[in-house]
């Protein structure tokens, strides 16, 4: 079959495919489209004729998409979608089948899909919605279409069959060999996008993204895709099958500078961290990585990451306060966090801390404790976030069943530009209150003459001058966004 994916048109810079709500990222973020990636290289595998077309990275417009889908003339057609965006989505896909072709497939996926797939499905101009885990599911679904089999038997889908909704039973996750049979992502970046495209604030430039296991066990009460899209069951690929990546990424590459493993969280089981790390050193694989990380490791981990290539890792602080790590169930308390920060410092790592303002039971004291713990812990990069309550997600149903939710549609969630607005507000810590604090935080910590002092302090223990690069540019995107905002 012939199969076209798309990540679709919308505003300049948005990110659709990242791991919380979509929105044009502040630090010039862009995200590669992974799951379509993903979901390419598996349909490619089984022998499809496939293109995989980024819109936001390539700057098409609905118009461009339009002309090349009439060009390729596929049978399938892919969108994935986010919640901010799902009206432009729909809209999208509605526009193919009006100007290309009524009898094109139509596939939409994507966290949306797993909450609100009646309010989807029944929209004419989608066919199927493919949901949670989706390149396995919709690899399962253009099998049945190629050996012409009942698609009551393709588990993940949601499908119109003659004005009848057709509600197949979800598939069980990935397993880890599962995993293993994928292949690189970084070689369907390779062939189908443009690498340089892509950008990760925390990340030296040119960088590439990568899974190395899905899911997360831990219930983070905010967090959305192991809700809404991998699920918390554990899987993971072997040791061979990562390090076999990061070869071929320094032998096809060879102008790419970091690999970031994107995993919900990469360091759950530390044995098997420390064994990806002890074959890295052994088989002498001379490549920068980063990755998120929980604040619970031990140093003689981090050391070892260090000495592998590891360069930074990404903590979900979330809050300076143990009241609210507890409230939103992150099971890991400050005092933990504050050790780990000290090991990670001293193994020679850099840390991207995540924070978190305006998650139940916010306060004007939690929120000072936030500012407050930052400057003890000084992370080397932070990022400070109004709480967006994503659908699917314990903090949303929280939020709209008391009346804290102040919209009613997740598009009025992003501004005309794409920026995260806050869509929160509390009796007793409003709106406004939320967006003042996160303001306050960065311009106190990146405008405070001792942020030169981390920054250079960064350039020593991390990456040199491709570091200073990175953090030079998000900071004239920081400043670019603070003269836009209005909250002081
Ligand atoms: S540990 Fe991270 S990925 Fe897992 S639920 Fe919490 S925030 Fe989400």
């Amino acid at each position: 079959m012939k199969i076209y994916l798309l990540n679709p048109p919308f505003l300049d810079g948005f990110v659709r495919c990242g791991r919380w709500q979509g929105v044009t990222a502040r630090g010039g973020t862009l995200d590669y489209p992974k799951w379509l990636a993903y979901t390419t290289g598996i349909l490619e595998k089984e022998g499809n004729s496939v293109q995989l077309r980024d819109a936001i990275a390539n700057k098409y417009s609905l118009t461009d998409v339009i002309e090349e889908i009439k060009n390729f003339n596929p049978d399938i057609v892919i969108a994935e979608s986010n919640f901010s965006s799902l009206g432009n989505d729909i809209n999208v896909l509605q526009e193919i089948k009006t100007k290309v072709n009524q009898k094109i497939i139509t596939i939409l996926t994507g966290p949306p899909t797993a909450v609100y797939p009646e309010k989807i499905i029944e929209r004419d101009c989608i066919d199927v919605i493919a949901r949670f885990e989706y390149d396995f599911v919709i690899r399962d679904f253009v099998r049945a279409c190629n050996n012409h089999s009942d698609l009551n038997s393709v588990d993940g889908i949601w499908y119109n069959d003659n004005r009848m909704v057709v509600k197949n039973k979800d598939r069980q996750l990935s397993t880890s060999e599962e995993l293993d049979e994928l292949p690189f992502v970084s070689a369907v970046y390779q062939k189908h996008l443009n690498i340089r495209n892509y950008y990760l604030s925390q990340s030296l430039y040119p960088e590439i993204q990568i899974f190395t296991g899905r899911g997360c066990p831990f219930m983070c009460s905010f967090c959305s895709w192991p809700e809404n899209l991998m699920g918390r069951k554990l899987r993971f690929r072997s040791i061979g099958s990562i390090v076999a990546e990061f070869q071929y990424v320094v032998e096809n590459l060879p102008f790419v500078k970091e690999i970031f493993i994107e995993d919900d969280t990469f360091t759950l089981q530390k044995e098997r961290v420390r064994t990806f790390c002890r074959e890295m050193i052994n088989r002498k694989i001379k490549i920068t990585w980063s990755c998120n990380a929980r604040a619970d490791l031990d140093f003689e981990t981090l050391k070892l990451m260090k000495k592998s290539g590891c360069r930074l890792i990404i903590v979900g602080y979330e809050s300076g306060s143990d009241e609210i790590l507890k409230s939103i169930k992150k099971g890991i308390t400050i005092e933990q966090a504050k050790q780990f920060t000290v090991n990670a410092k001293n193994a020679g790592l850099l840390v991207h801390g995540d924070f978190i303002i305006g998650l139940p039971g916010e306060t004007h004291e939690t929120a000072q404790a936030t500012l407050n713990y930052i400057k003890e812990i000084e992370p080397d990069i932070i990022q400070v976030a109004v709480a967006t309550p994503i659908p699917g997600t314990a903090f949303y149903d929280y939020v709209k069943n008391n009346g804290y939710l102040t919209i009613d549609d997740m598009s009025e969630s992003i501004d005309e530009n794409g920026y995260q607005k806050c869509i929160v507000s509390y009796p007793g810590f409003s709106k406004d209150d939320i967006e003042k604090w996160v303001n306050r935080i960065l311009k106190t910590d990146y405008l405070n003459p001792r942020y030169v002092i981390i920054f250079i302090r960064g350039v020593f223990r991390g990456g040199g001058l491709d570091h200073a690069k990175c953090v030079v540019k998000a900071g004239i995107d920081f400043l670019e966004y603070i003269g836009k905002s209005k909250a002081g």
